[in-house]
């Protein structure tokens, strides 16, 4: 079992239906050990150093692990959906109880860098939210978006939401829609065994 990238330890338990997926130390899953194995290096504040994560998993991840590495860092999530799956976990490590598409206690440009993992699939307006995630987001900074999408299906579709929430099936469209809210965006497939994620590094302009 290859070290957990966030914690270093090698023992990994079950999540949900997924066998060994979670590290048994510090709670990563799949896709917080790849972004942090592939793009962590990279996330140094140079900037305002404020990070924002949207739904964060636990106090760690991303939290404690980012503020080791210096960055002021807060968290937001719908207090009404979390509750129902994480009884008391939102005023543990959560600070602003909103929506994705209407982010009114941050200002424009306030963050250095965002965080959003299988997030975007499960909001209504998802162009409303990723108005917001541009307009906090300062000139220069980084927003980390991992969005499950297929570039084969030209067109996003809406979808009765499914088990987890999710009402999109995201096409290739998405790119185009992310291209016109920030200056760059790279693709990058984020591999760990069985598990690809599809991270979209986007720059704020
Ligand atoms: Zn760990």
């Amino acid at each position: 079992m290859p070290e957990c990238s966030l914690c270093g330890s090698v023992e990994r338990v079950d999540y949900h239906d997924r066998q060994q997926a979670a590290c048994a130390a510090c709670g990563a899953l799949e896709r917080q050990r790849v972004l942090v194995r592939h793009l962590g290096d990279a996330l140094v504040p140079g900037g305002s150093g404020r990070c924002l994560e949207i739904a964060p998993l636990n106090p760690f991840v991303f939290g404690g692990w980012l503020r080791a590495r210096g960055w002021s860092y807060e968290a937001v999530d719908k207090r009404r959906l979390r509750e129902s799956s994480d009884p008391g976990g939102f005023d543990l490590f959560i600070n602003h109880d909103a929506d994705l598409t209407d982010l009114r206690f941050a200002r424009a440009a306030q963050f250095e860098l965002l965080i959003l993992q299988h997030v975007l699939e499960e909001v209504g307006d998802y162009r409303a939210a990723l108005d917001e995630l541009a307009r906090v987001l300062e000139p220069g900074g980084r927003a980390i978006l991992e969005i499950p999408f297929s570039d084969a299906v030209p067109a996003t579709k809406h979808k009765r939401a499914d088990r987890y929430g999710n009402r999109w099936t995201f096409g290739a469209d998405l790119c185009a829609d992310l291209r016109s809210r920030f200056a760059a965006v790279e693709l990058q497939r984020l591999a760990e065994g069985p598990y690809t994620g599809q991270f979209f590094v986007c720059t704020g302009r």
